[in-house]
Protein backbone atom coordinates (compact mmCIF):
# COMPACT_ATOMS: atom_id res chain seq x y z
CA UNK A 1 0.00 0.00 0.00
CA UNK A 2 1.31 2.99 -1.16
CA UNK A 3 2.18 6.17 1.45
CA UNK A 4 1.42 9.57 1.36
CA UNK A 5 3.76 11.81 3.10
CA UNK A 6 2.44 15.13 5.17
CA UNK A 7 5.25 16.95 6.36
CA UNK A 8 4.34 20.80 8.17
CA UNK A 9 7.31 22.50 8.23
CA UNK A 10 6.58 24.79 11.46
CA UNK A 11 8.76 27.66 12.98
CA UNK A 12 9.68 25.58 15.97
CA UNK A 13 9.02 22.27 14.89
CA UNK A 14 8.68 20.02 12.30
CA UNK A 15 6.14 17.51 11.95
CA UNK A 16 6.09 14.19 9.35
CA UNK A 17 3.32 12.08 9.09
CA UNK A 18 2.52 9.12 7.12
CA UNK A 19 -0.64 8.57 5.77
CA UNK A 20 -2.36 5.12 4.22
CA UNK A 21 -5.88 4.73 3.51
CA UNK A 22 -6.93 7.68 5.71
CA UNK A 23 -5.20 6.63 8.49
CA UNK A 24 -2.24 7.97 10.02
CA UNK A 25 0.40 4.91 10.03
CA UNK A 26 3.30 6.54 11.64
CA UNK A 27 4.46 10.42 13.00
CA UNK A 28 7.79 12.16 14.06
CA UNK A 29 8.05 15.88 15.42
CA UNK A 30 11.19 17.24 16.20
CA UNK A 31 12.75 20.71 16.48
CA UNK A 32 12.94 22.30 13.32
CA UNK A 33 16.49 24.16 13.76
CA UNK A 34 18.40 26.48 11.36
CA UNK A 35 18.06 24.00 7.95
CA UNK A 36 14.76 23.19 7.44
CA UNK A 37 15.01 21.54 4.75
CA UNK A 38 17.69 19.12 5.97
CA UNK A 39 15.50 18.63 9.14
CA UNK A 40 12.66 17.41 6.79
CA UNK A 41 14.28 15.21 4.41
CA UNK A 42 16.25 13.65 7.53
CA UNK A 43 13.18 13.03 9.34
CA UNK A 44 11.58 11.63 6.25
CA UNK A 45 14.81 8.96 5.81
CA UNK A 46 13.95 8.19 9.76
CA UNK A 47 10.26 7.55 9.15
CA UNK A 48 10.88 5.47 6.16
CA UNK A 49 13.49 3.31 7.96
CA UNK A 50 11.31 2.70 10.74
CA UNK A 51 8.13 1.72 8.65
CA UNK A 52 10.43 -0.32 6.44
CA UNK A 53 9.67 1.85 3.71
CA UNK A 54 11.67 2.91 0.31
CA UNK A 55 10.71 6.09 -1.88
CA UNK A 56 8.95 3.42 -3.84
CA UNK A 57 6.30 3.14 -1.46
CA UNK A 58 5.63 7.18 -1.38
CA UNK A 59 2.96 8.08 -3.83
CA UNK A 60 3.17 12.23 -2.97
CA UNK A 61 4.62 14.31 -0.59
CA UNK A 62 2.36 17.31 0.80
CA UNK A 63 4.27 20.24 2.76
CA UNK A 64 2.62 22.76 4.88
CA UNK A 65 3.42 25.16 7.48
CA UNK A 66 5.99 28.28 7.56
CA UNK A 67 8.70 26.68 5.79
CA UNK A 68 7.16 24.65 3.12
CA UNK A 69 8.58 26.64 0.48
CA UNK A 70 11.51 25.31 1.59
CA UNK A 71 10.79 21.71 1.11
CA UNK A 72 11.94 21.18 -2.45
CA UNK A 73 11.25 16.95 -2.42
CA UNK A 74 7.45 18.18 -1.98
CA UNK A 75 5.40 17.47 -4.94
CA UNK A 76 2.97 20.03 -3.61
CA UNK A 77 3.04 22.97 -0.97
CA UNK A 78 -0.11 24.35 0.56
CA UNK A 79 -1.19 26.98 3.27
CA UNK A 80 -1.11 26.10 7.14
CA UNK A 81 -4.73 27.24 7.10
CA UNK A 82 -6.22 25.20 4.26
CA UNK A 83 -4.27 22.26 5.69
CA UNK A 84 -5.18 22.66 9.43
CA UNK A 85 -8.77 23.04 8.14
CA UNK A 86 -8.81 19.74 6.53
CA UNK A 87 -6.50 18.32 9.11
CA UNK A 88 -9.35 19.47 12.34
CA UNK A 89 -12.06 18.56 10.20
CA UNK A 90 -10.99 14.98 9.64
CA UNK A 91 -9.99 14.28 13.39
CA UNK A 92 -13.22 15.71 14.77
CA UNK A 93 -15.96 15.82 11.60
CA UNK A 94 -18.85 18.25 12.60
CA UNK A 95 -16.02 20.89 14.01
CA UNK A 96 -16.93 24.56 13.26
CA UNK A 97 -13.66 26.36 14.80
CA UNK A 98 -9.69 25.69 14.96
CA UNK A 99 -7.31 27.66 17.52
CA UNK A 100 -3.98 26.71 16.67
CA UNK A 101 -1.55 28.22 18.52
CA UNK A 102 2.30 27.15 17.85
CA UNK A 103 5.28 28.03 18.47
CA UNK A 104 5.47 31.84 16.88
CA UNK A 105 2.15 32.47 15.45
CA UNK A 106 -1.60 31.65 16.53
CA UNK A 107 -4.72 31.41 14.83
CA UNK A 108 -8.40 31.02 14.40
CA UNK A 109 -9.91 29.43 11.65
CA UNK A 110 -13.58 29.20 10.65
CA UNK A 111 -14.44 25.89 8.21
CA UNK A 112 -17.34 23.62 7.01
CA UNK A 113 -18.13 20.49 7.53
CA UNK A 114 -15.97 19.58 4.76
CA UNK A 115 -13.04 21.32 6.59
CA UNK A 116 -13.14 24.29 3.51
CA UNK A 117 -12.27 27.41 5.35
CA UNK A 118 -14.94 29.86 5.82
CA UNK A 119 -12.61 32.73 7.64
CA UNK A 120 -9.36 33.21 9.50
CA UNK A 121 -7.34 36.07 11.77
CA UNK A 122 -3.54 35.34 12.62
CA UNK A 123 -1.03 37.19 14.57
CA UNK A 124 2.26 36.43 13.16
CA UNK A 125 3.54 39.46 14.26
CA UNK A 126 4.11 39.87 17.80
CA UNK A 127 5.38 36.48 20.28
CA UNK A 128 2.51 37.51 22.75
CA UNK A 129 0.28 34.34 22.28
CA UNK A 130 1.95 32.33 20.75
CA UNK A 131 4.61 29.41 21.95
CA UNK A 132 7.22 31.73 21.71
CA UNK A 133 6.02 33.72 25.15
CA UNK A 134 5.80 30.79 27.28
CA UNK A 135 9.26 29.67 25.90
CA UNK A 136 10.72 32.51 27.32
CA UNK A 137 8.82 32.29 30.87
CA UNK A 138 10.12 28.68 30.70
CA UNK A 139 13.93 29.96 30.64
CA UNK A 140 13.36 32.56 33.29
CA UNK A 141 11.51 30.22 35.86
CA UNK A 142 14.03 27.77 34.80
CA UNK A 143 10.74 25.16 34.46
CA UNK A 144 10.20 22.63 32.10
CA UNK A 145 7.53 23.43 28.70
CA UNK A 146 5.79 19.85 29.93
CA UNK A 147 5.71 21.33 33.64
CA UNK A 148 3.27 24.70 32.68
CA UNK A 149 0.14 23.21 32.34
CA UNK A 150 0.35 20.74 35.40
CA UNK A 151 1.59 23.47 37.51
CA UNK A 152 -0.81 26.33 36.45
CA UNK A 153 -3.63 23.89 37.38
CA UNK A 154 -2.12 23.47 41.01
CA UNK A 155 -1.94 27.86 41.36
CA UNK A 156 -4.63 29.00 44.29
CA UNK A 157 -3.97 32.65 43.41
CA UNK A 158 -2.63 33.42 39.64
CA UNK A 159 -0.72 36.78 39.18
CA UNK A 160 -1.97 39.11 37.00
CA UNK A 161 0.44 39.87 33.79
CA UNK A 162 -0.31 43.40 32.75
CA UNK A 163 2.10 43.57 29.77
CA UNK A 164 0.92 43.02 26.55
CA UNK A 165 4.50 42.96 25.50
CA UNK A 166 7.00 39.45 25.72
CA UNK A 167 9.35 42.11 26.84
CA UNK A 168 8.06 43.93 29.41
CA UNK A 169 5.91 40.93 30.52
CA UNK A 170 9.16 38.88 31.27
CA UNK A 171 10.28 41.72 33.27
CA UNK A 172 7.09 41.68 35.16
CA UNK A 173 7.92 38.14 35.79
CA UNK A 174 11.36 38.76 37.06
CA UNK A 175 10.54 40.73 39.75
CA UNK A 176 7.78 38.21 40.47
CA UNK A 177 10.70 35.71 40.99
CA UNK A 178 12.26 38.93 43.50
CA UNK A 179 9.21 38.91 45.14
CA UNK A 180 8.80 35.14 46.49
CA UNK A 181 5.70 34.85 44.59
CA UNK A 182 5.20 30.67 44.16
CA UNK A 183 5.96 29.53 41.23
CA UNK A 184 2.85 28.17 40.20
CA UNK A 185 1.31 31.35 40.32
CA UNK A 186 3.32 33.28 38.06
CA UNK A 187 2.93 30.23 35.79
CA UNK A 188 -0.76 30.43 36.17
CA UNK A 189 -1.03 34.16 35.04
CA UNK A 190 1.52 33.28 32.38
CA UNK A 191 -1.25 30.60 31.26
CA UNK A 192 -4.13 33.69 31.59
CA UNK A 193 -2.51 36.11 29.68
CA UNK A 194 -2.30 33.96 26.54
CA UNK A 195 -5.62 32.79 26.63
CA UNK A 196 -6.95 36.06 27.03
CA UNK A 197 -4.62 37.10 24.22
CA UNK A 198 -5.52 34.38 21.66
CA UNK A 199 -9.21 34.61 22.79
CA UNK A 200 -9.50 38.75 21.89
CA UNK A 201 -7.54 37.74 18.77
CA UNK A 202 -10.77 35.08 17.77
CA UNK A 203 -13.68 36.11 19.69
CA UNK A 204 -15.36 37.64 16.06
CA UNK A 205 -14.94 34.30 14.53
CA UNK A 206 -15.30 32.16 17.25
CA UNK A 207 -19.00 33.68 18.37
CA UNK A 208 -21.75 31.01 17.92
CA UNK A 209 -19.36 28.13 17.27
CA UNK A 210 -19.64 25.30 19.99
CA UNK A 211 -17.63 22.51 18.07
CA UNK A 212 -13.62 24.30 18.36
CA UNK A 213 -10.86 22.44 18.25
CA UNK A 214 -7.69 23.28 19.73
CA UNK A 215 -4.19 22.73 18.24
CA UNK A 216 -0.65 23.10 17.76
CA UNK A 217 1.99 22.89 20.70
CA UNK A 218 0.53 24.79 23.11
CA UNK A 219 -2.63 22.64 22.84
CA UNK A 220 -0.97 20.51 25.26
CA UNK A 221 -0.64 22.65 27.82
CA UNK A 222 -3.57 22.13 30.12
CA UNK A 223 -3.39 26.01 31.83
CA UNK A 224 -4.02 27.40 27.71
CA UNK A 225 -6.83 24.67 27.54
CA UNK A 226 -8.20 25.73 30.93
CA UNK A 227 -7.74 29.47 30.16
CA UNK A 228 -9.75 29.47 26.69
CA UNK A 229 -12.46 26.90 28.01
CA UNK A 230 -13.01 29.30 31.02
CA UNK A 231 -13.46 32.52 28.66
CA UNK A 232 -15.45 30.31 26.05
CA UNK A 233 -17.78 28.70 28.21
CA UNK A 234 -17.30 25.22 26.67
CA UNK A 235 -15.05 22.51 26.52
CA UNK A 236 -12.50 22.42 23.53
CA UNK A 237 -11.98 19.57 21.26
CA UNK A 238 -8.57 18.55 21.78
CA UNK A 239 -6.81 15.86 19.78
CA UNK A 240 -4.82 13.17 21.04
CA UNK A 241 -1.31 14.64 19.19
CA UNK A 242 -2.68 18.08 19.12
CA UNK A 243 0.75 19.03 16.61
CA UNK A 244 0.28 17.03 13.89
CA UNK A 245 -3.42 18.29 12.62
CA UNK A 246 -1.33 20.82 10.06
CA UNK A 247 0.48 17.48 8.82
CA UNK A 248 -2.31 15.09 8.67
CA UNK A 249 -4.28 17.69 6.78
CA UNK A 250 -1.40 17.74 4.60
CA UNK A 251 -1.25 14.41 3.74
CA UNK A 252 -5.47 14.29 3.40
CA UNK A 253 -4.96 16.79 0.76
CA UNK A 254 -2.54 14.64 -0.92
CA UNK A 255 -4.42 12.08 -0.75
CA UNK A 256 -7.16 13.88 -2.64
CA UNK A 257 -5.21 14.93 -5.05
CA UNK A 258 -4.11 11.54 -6.20
CA UNK A 259 -7.66 10.29 -6.34
CA UNK A 260 -8.35 13.97 -8.70
CA UNK A 261 -10.65 15.24 -6.08
CA UNK A 262 -8.85 18.84 -5.87
P1 LIG B 1 5.12 25.45 14.99
O1 LIG B 1 4.17 24.59 14.17
O2 LIG B 1 4.85 26.90 14.86
O3 LIG B 1 6.56 25.08 14.78
P2 LIG B 1 4.18 23.89 17.28
O4 LIG B 1 2.74 23.73 16.94
O5 LIG B 1 5.06 22.74 17.15
O6 LIG B 1 4.79 25.16 16.52
O7 LIG B 1 4.23 24.45 18.78
C1 LIG B 1 5.44 24.73 19.44
C2 LIG B 1 5.12 25.26 20.81
O8 LIG B 1 4.39 24.29 21.54
C3 LIG B 1 6.37 25.52 21.63
O9 LIG B 1 6.77 26.87 21.45
C4 LIG B 1 5.92 25.23 23.06
O10 LIG B 1 5.56 26.44 23.71
C5 LIG B 1 4.68 24.38 22.92
N1 LIG B 1 4.85 23.00 23.42
C6 LIG B 1 5.55 22.00 22.82
N2 LIG B 1 5.51 20.86 23.55
C7 LIG B 1 4.76 21.15 24.64
C8 LIG B 1 4.34 20.39 25.78
N3 LIG B 1 4.69 19.10 25.94
N4 LIG B 1 3.58 21.00 26.70
C9 LIG B 1 3.21 22.29 26.54
N5 LIG B 1 3.57 23.06 25.49
C10 LIG B 1 4.33 22.50 24.55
Amino acid sequence: MKMVIGIDSGSTTTKVVQMSEGKVKHYLVLPTGPNSERTATRMLQTAQQECNISADDIATIVATGYGRANISMANKQVTEITCHAKGAASIFPGAQAIIDIGGQDSKIIKIDSTGRVLDFIMNEKCAAGTGRFLDVMCRVLEVGIDDIGPLSLSSSEPVQISSTCTVFAESEVISHVARGTPVEDIVAGICSAISARVYGLGRRILTGCTKIIFTGGVAKNQGIVKGLEDRLGLQLLVPPNPQIVGAIGAAFIGQETLKGEV
